[in-house]
């Protein structure tokens, strides 16, 4: 599986419908300050599921969609797609077959978000659960973000170990036997 697109609209600075490639497995996103590089990333984040506000740097998740600037009205809607190349078929599951898979979360303004894979509506859950166990997660270690790496470094036994199973792939059972303890 490689990330091959970003698809934004009205999330955060990128209020006209943006579509951003990426081309090859290194690829660098360079601009002045404030431009929005790290929206981007933010993005990413959010369309994974995301909820924590502060994890999008914002005060409330209404915060990601595009609240306006000197020259534009504020929209209501927010959307982003990443567009998955999967024609080596690394994905397990009911949408193994597919060569493209397409993941998408939009918000509008006083609703919830609503989530879909290849234009099929479909719970959070079933995103976080598609890529469990692959390191593509919001929370995973996909994303190394400013000061992760002295997290890790310093991380508790216990904290380390919630790394160590998800690159191991077997965080996806550890969660499975916590609901049906639940159950
Ligand atoms: P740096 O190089 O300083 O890290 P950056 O390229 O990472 O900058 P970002 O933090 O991605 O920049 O973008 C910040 C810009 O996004 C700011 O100008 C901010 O006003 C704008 N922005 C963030 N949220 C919204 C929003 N909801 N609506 C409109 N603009 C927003
Ligand atoms: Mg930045």
């Amino acid at each position: 599986m490689r990330l091959s697109q970003i698809k934004l609209a009205g999330f955060k600075s990128f209020v006209d419908p943006t579509v951003i490639p990426i081309p090859g497995n290194l690829v660098g996103i360079a601009g002045p300050n404030g431009c929005g590089k790290s929206n981007v990333i933010d993005a990413v984040r959010w369309v994974l599921g995301e909820s924590r506000a502060t994890a999008l740097r914002g005060e409330s998740i209404q915060d990601v969609i595009f609240s306006g600037s000197v020259s534009r009205k504020p929209v209501g809607r927010a959307s982003v797609e990443l567009i998955f190349d999967n024609r080596l078929g690394k994905l397990s599951g009911q949408w193994s077959a597919y060569s493209e898979i397409s993941i998408k979360r939009v918000i509008q303004r006083d609703s919830e978000s609503a989530y879909y894979i290849n234009n099929m509506h479909v719970r959070r859950r079933d995103i976080t659960d598609m890529f469990l166990g692959t390191g593509v997660s919001g929370r995973g270690y996909a994303i190394i973000e400013q000061g992760m790496i002295s997290r890790i470094i310093e991380a508790k036994p216990m904290e380390l170990r919630v790394f160590l199973e998800e690159a191991a792939g077997i965080s996806k059972y550890r969660d499975r036997r916590h609901e049906t303890e639940l159950r």
